[in-house]
């Protein structure tokens, strides 16, 4: 579920068996020298599963990016780097924190307040500030990009603190996007309730099935487009009837609408 309520298939998995290699005639010689059809698989990992991560984590202010994936992890930002030290010091601690984390300093130019929102567009998990003031207190700055809290913190465990905060913004990430998952699930036991949900709820609806097309059909015509995304392994009995047609249910389905 991306954070709109709508639905992206994406990393989807099929099994073709032998069907592709016998029309494309592809053979291997087994371990019986015969001639024999190889069965294939295909895994739907694409660019659309970045797409999927765009629009599942990120904020108005931009990208988020989850720290296991993020290209930077870190990005080190020297305040008043004019002065003399600084860059000296950023550069100490890149140096060091650059053997555990993917970590990029960014000593052009550029004001500090342009750096500050550059990198938070660009989904970086961490900010880590460091200026004259800091670098006298042996301290630096570090901020999370999911909730912007600010965390001063000695340059002696900057290592530990660094590695907390990228767990932390990956438990949020995690924590906020199951809450949106269970807050845009709704449960329909009948066909009036069910569209009353798909034309007023954006989000999933879990309603049992009677295993006909011809309901899937329906719902798909009179809601304008919601269709079924899943029958979970885990399916929970809402009732004992289809919530289209009133026959027997024989699943529970998950519904909702695609991109
Ligand atoms: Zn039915």
């Amino acid at each position: 579920m991306m954070h709109n309520g709508v639905a992206l298939q994406g990393g989807t998995t099929h099994y073709f068996g032998d069907g592709f290699a016998r029309v494309f005639d592809i053979t291997f010689a087994g371990r019986d020298n015969t001639v024999r059809y190889p069965h294939q698989t295909s895994w739907g990992v694409s660019t659309r599963m970045i797409g999927a991560i765009i629009m599942t984590h990120g904020d108005d202010n931009g990208l988020i990016l989850p720290p296991a994936i993020a290209p930077i992890q870190l990005a080190i930002i020297p305040v008043a780097q004019h002065k003399e030290g600084v860059l000296e010091k950023a550069d100490e601690i890149k140096r060091q924190l650059a053997k555990r984390f993917r970590v990029k300093l960014d000593d052009s130019d550029q004001s500090t307040g342009w750096k500050f929102s550059q990198y938070e567009m660009k989904g970086v998990p961490v900010r880590l500030e460091i200026g004259p003031k800091d670098i006298e207190n042996n301290s630096c700055v570090l901020v999370s990009r999911v909730t912007r809290e600010k965390k001063f913190v000695s340059l002696d465990n900057v290592e530990a603190e660094v590695e907390a905060m990228l767990r932390q913004v990956h438990e949020e990430l995690s924590t906020r996007v199951l809450k949106n998952l269970e807050e845009k699930t709704h449960v329909a036991t009948n066909f009036e309730e069910f569209v009353e949900i798909a034309e007023n709820k954006p989000g999933y609806i879990k309603a049992m099935w009677c295993g006909e097309v011809e309901c899937e059909d329906k719902i798909k015509d009179v809601t304008g487009g919601v269709k079924s995304r899943c029958i979970p392994f885990n399916e929970e009995k809402l009732s004992d009837i289809c919530a289209c047609c009133g026959k027997p249910a024989k699943h529970m389905v998950i519904w909702g609408r695609q991109y």
